[in-house]
This record gives C-alpha cells, sequence and structure tokens, in this order.
C-alpha cells in the first residue's frame, strides 16, 4: 500500500471546503480544527454545518479526516480551573468529531507548570479515563510527543508510555508523533540514530499504538526544546530522515500529516517532495 501523505488544512470558509483545498494541495488525507484552536467554548456545529461536511466528504470518496484540539486544553494542569475548562473544550471537541465521523484527535499532552510531572501525568490519565469513555463519540484520542518547550509533557518516549500504558479503555487511546517535536525534543534521525529513536518509541509506547505521524521539519537543532516547524527539507533534520520514514517497512503504512508553515504556497510544494520520495525505490 503507498502511503497516505496529507497535510492540516485551514478552511476559511466553512469545513465542508476543506476536501476542495485538499485536492488542489495534492493531499490524500486531512486533518482540521472543527473550531477555533485558541478558544475554549466553541459552540455544538449545527446541521446547517454538518450536512455539507458530510456530504463534500462523501465526494471526495471518504478520505481520513482527523481533528487536532485546542492548543488551550491541559488537562495536566495542577490548577482545577484550567481542568474544568479543559474538560468542557475535550467534551465538545469529541462531540464535534463524533457529528463529523472524524475516526482521530490529536492531543497535547499539557503542561506541569511548577508541579511535578509524574503528578501532572496522573491528572491527566485521571482526567482522560473519567471523560473519554462517557462522551458519545467513538473517536480514539491520541496523546501527541512535544518538543520539550516549557514544561511541556511528553517530550520523552517514557512520558507518553507511561501515559499510554494507564489509559482505559485501551482502544480509545493511541498516539501522533511529531517530528519536529521528537528532533527538538533530543531523538536524533540522522544515520544509526533513526533506528535507535524508532526502537525506542517502539520499546517504550509500541509502533503498533503509533496512529498519525506529523511530518515537520525542525527549525530547532537537536534538542533544541525549540516546537518550530519547517518545511521539509529545509530544517535540521534534513530530507534524508523523512525518505526513510516513507520507505520505512511499518512507518510508511501509518498516515501522515504535515504541518508547515505557509499552506497556500508551499503545502503543494511539501506534498509532492514526500511523495516523490515514497514512489522513488532507487
Ligand atoms: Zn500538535
Ligand atoms: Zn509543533
Amino acid at each position: 500500500m503507498e502511503p497516505r501523505i496529507g497535510a492540516h488544512i485551514r478552511v476559511y470558509r466553512g469545513l465542508h471546503t476543506a476536501f476542495e483545498i485538499a485536492g488542489e494541495y495534492g493531499a490524500d488525507v486531512l486533518q482540521i480544527f472543527t473550531a477555533s484552536p485558541r478558544q475554549y467554548r466553541a459552540k455544538p456545529l449545527e446541521a446547517d454545518r454538518i450536512d455539507p461536511y458530510i456530504e463534500a466528504w462523501r465526494e471526495a470518496g471518504e478520505p481520513l479526516v482527523i481533528s487536532h484540539a485546542s492548543y488551550l486544553i491541559n488537562l495536566a494542569s495542577p490548577k482545577a480551573g484550567v481542568r474544568e475548562r479543559a474538560r468542557e473544550a475535550l467534551t465538545l471537541e469529541l462531540e464535534r468529531c463524533a457529528a463529523l465521523r472524524i475516526p482521530l484527535l490529536v492531543l497535547h499532552m499539557g503542561s506541569a507548570l511548577n508541579d511535578d510531572r509524574e503528578r501532572s501525568m496522573a491528572r491527566l490519565v485521571t482526567e482522560l479515563n473519567r471523560l473519554v469513555p462517557n462522551v458519545e463519540s467513538d473517536t480514539r484520542v491520541l496523546m501527541e510527543t512535544s518538543a520539550g518547550q516549557g514544561s511541556s509533557i511528553g517530550c520523552t518516549f517514557e512520558e507518553v508510555g507511561w501515559v499510554l500504558e494507564r489509559l482505559e479503555p485501551a482502544e480509545r487511546f493511541g498516539t501522533c508523533l511529531d517530528t519536529c517535536h521528537t528532533f527538538a525534543a533530543g531523538y536524533g534521525l540522522h544515520g544509526s540514530a533513526f533506528d535507535d529513536t524508532w526502537a525506542q518509541y517502539d520499546e517504550h509506547v509500541g509502533l503498533d499504538r503509533l496512529d498519525v505521524l506529523h511530518l515537520n521539519d525542525s527549525k530547532g537543532e537537536l534538542d533544541s526544546r525549540v516546537d518550530r516547524h519547517d518545511h521539509i527539507g529545509n530544517g535540521h533534520i534534513g530530507e534524508e530522515a523523512f525518505r526513510r520514514i516513507l520507505r520505512h517497512e511499518r512507518l510508511r503504512a501509518v498516515p501522515c500529516f504535515i504541518e508547515t508553515p505557509d499552506d497556500i504556497e508551499w503545502h503543494g510544494k511539501n506534498l509532492a517532495l514526500l511523495k516523490s520520495m515514497a514512489r522513488d525505490t532507487g
């Protein structure tokens, strides 16, 4: 099977236009925001927005669409008020995903702020185990690897694995690895470090629990702890690592999404480059 290569799609005139835009970029699979990523309280979707979306999705051949949750959601926070708003936002997000038949939702694992990291991860687990099975939705919630900026959790595979093995029911949870974040967090993707990084992921998280890849090059250097995405091949990761991912026996089966800057001008170019790497067997 050919790798499924797509992009985060920004929409301007309604969610249903995502498929037309994805077609222009050459994206096989789509990641969208179902609401503004910088606000907590988004209104539930009305039928007049859901129906045109489902119709456009069908017409496009029912491609895989995933959602990325609001950046503000921090279920690991030591502050009760922050967690309460996060619960509310995640509940609404999961309801929107159900209405839009979106099977996968990418979630940042949050920040410990000034608190102990393990205690923060335990809060994340408690919140998710209470919330996710009680929302009417089948959407699987994916823990995304972080770059380790600030006090963000999920920057080591041990942390991602620690949380994942405690989440239940297991089939409602999975992971998303972002190449930029992982590289910035100190996991090399060059030379022999490439195989070593994926072996560590398999050991601590499990490649069978990897649902989604975010393919982004990195403006920051290895272990810089900086979350700044760059165009494929233009950053410190470089083309070769992406070529290896797209030809890797197991990784090539995982749907992948770019979240690179300047979408209108660059998404088409980045996707064409990745697809040529996936095809090129020389
Ligand atoms: Zn993310
Ligand atoms: Zn990022």
